[in-house]
């Protein structure tokens, strides 16, 4: 039996980025990713957003030869089905109003994931943690309510006062040990991707300084991400398995396969000779509220395990790495503090929650919710009037201009059901972080209250 200060399941990019801060402070580290390499088990193509960049100095030496950071995306607002061709496109460059440099530079970077999880253990590895392929954690050992280390496909036990797993949407290791069954089938979705390869010189060529296409309609909508080696098709924003189980079928993989069909995506597979490289169909949490049943004695779940998925986009990557850098920090102050209790752990949960990771569960199911209403007809009904008031109002060649502005006031009423519907999620998101500036408001508003009542003339027959 081998033992060490630190155990890691999982080689993600939550795996690599415990390892590092482990290893880096001295921890005896080992990670044991069932992978042959890894990424082998991940999807293919994917947007790692700036925070990644503002919290992790390490990331800003990032190089690979599929890296393409998305200065430019195009927003298609798609025409209903039987159709395949845009009702109007919306070009996208990073805001200009931004809490920190990266966040202008771009929006995503972009990259092929299995690149991007290499890279990372390479990190890990350089700081002295060691790596442990084609290794699968079935079990776990366990003293009383504690976890004291692993055990693999092949029946060797390891052992140390500290497991992090890092395991994934599907955790064996938060299974068995006890932490909980499979997600229910509402707080679970399964995303279909189809991955191509092309050559960078036609990508260049054919995509010029764009890599994101996002795509929206009624009843349709995914995106097309592009690094500078192929370019990856996603599906509608997510449902969960629970609403796959009522339609009877997998509805992601049905939306990959319409949106391959879209004119833009047909144009791009011919122009960049592009060849199907892999299908994917993952398993990624979408949960409603954030969940505390993340620890305990010996053990803490981190990234997809621990279900940090944002649960609006289900952006996970940042995620993974912020709370697994989190854990290894605690196992570190645990191994000082020597406690490696439930209780002791317990602090990890509280620091997540109170963490921008955790700030963003807040809203609840309205942010999810949300996002599924993204392909919804109101929301089309309104890009819909904004190219009307665009072009049959403003632009139009057809009429005189004066007869086409003349228009846009019963355009922008026509607008207004749909703004009604935008506030009814606006309102309850934002609430929670505006509370504090909305109760000064007030306050200022309560003070003025004597003001204007003294310049209000006396009510008639009052004194
Ligand atoms: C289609 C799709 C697109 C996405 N796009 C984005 C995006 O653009 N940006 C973004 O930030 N996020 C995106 N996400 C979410 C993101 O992929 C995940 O949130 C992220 O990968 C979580 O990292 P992790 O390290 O926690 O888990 P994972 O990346 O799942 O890594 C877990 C690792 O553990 C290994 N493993 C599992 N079980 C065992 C075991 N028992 N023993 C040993 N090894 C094991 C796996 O092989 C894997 O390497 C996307 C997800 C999907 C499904």
């Amino acid at each position: 039996m081998s033992s060490y200060d630190l155990i890691v399941v999982g080689g993600g990019p939550g795996g690599s980025a415990a390892a590092k801060e482990a290893a880096d402070a001295g921890l005896k580290t080992i990670v044991f990713e069932r992978g042959r390499f890894c990424g082998e088990k991940n999807s293919s193509g994917f947007g790692l957003s700036p925070k990644a960049a503002r919290d992790f100095e390490y990331i800003k030496e990032l190089d690979l030869p599929s890296l393409w950071p998305t200065k430019f995306g195009v927003m298609h607002i798609v025409q209903p089905q039987p159709s395949n061709a845009d009702r109007m496109t919306w070009g996208l460059t990073p805001p200009r109003r931004n809490s920190y440099p990266q966040a202008s530079e771009y929006m995503v970077q972009m990259m092929y994931r299995p690149e991007f999880d290499q890279w990372m253990m390479e990190k890990a590895t350089s700081a002295g943690a060691e790596l442990k392929l084609t290794a699968l954690i079935n079990n776990v050992i366990r003293e009383g309510e504690q976890v004291v280390g692993v055990v693999d496909h092949e029946g060797h036990q390891y052992r140390a006062p500290v497991v992090i797993a890092a395991d994934g949407a599907r955790s064996l290791v938060a299974q068995k040990a006890g932490l909980r069954k499979k997600w229910d089938k509402d707080q679970v979705t399964v995303l279909a991707t189809l991955d191509f390869e092309a050559d960078p010189e036609r990508i260049a060529e054919y995509c010029g300084d764009t890599n994101v296409h996002i795509f929206m309609g009624p009843d349709r909508g995914g995106y097309v991400t592009i690094t500078r080696t192929g370019f990856h098709i996603g599906s509608r924003p997510a449902k969960t398995l629970l609403d796959e189980v009522d339609a009877g079928r997998n509805l992601s993989s049905t939306s990959v396969m319409d949106n391959a069909r879209l004119d833009f995506v047909q144009r791009l597979i011919k122009a960049t000779r592009a060849k199907p490289r892999e299908f994917q169909l993952t398993h990624l949490p979408w949960l409603k509220k954030f969940n505390e049943r993340i620890y305990t004695g010996g053990l803490m779940l981190t990234g997809d395990a621990a279900g940090v998925p944002e649960p609006f986009m289900a952006e996970g990557v940042w995620q993974a790495m912020y709370s697994s850098r989190l854990a290894a920090q605690t196992a570190v102050r645990a191994h000082k503090d020597k406690d490696f209790s439930k209780a002791y752990f317990k602090q990890y949960m509280e620091e997540l929650k109170a963490s921008p990771v955790g700030v963003d569960f807040t809203a609840g199911t309205v942010l999810r919710d949300f996002f599924s209403e993204w392909t919804s007809q109101t929301f089309y009904d309104l890009f819909d009037n904004v190219a009307d008031a665009m072009f049959y109002g403003m632009l139009t060649m057809a009429e005189p201009h004066a007869q086409g502005m003349m228009r846009v006031p019963g355009i922008v009423v026509d607008m207004i059901p749909q703004l009604l519907f935008l506030a009814r999620y606006y309102f309850p998101i934002t609430e929670e972080a505006s509370r504090e500036k909305t109760a000064n408001f007030m306050a200022g508003m309560r003070a003025m209250v004597p003001l204007i009542k003294s310049m209000m003339p006396p009510a008639a027959g009052g004194k």
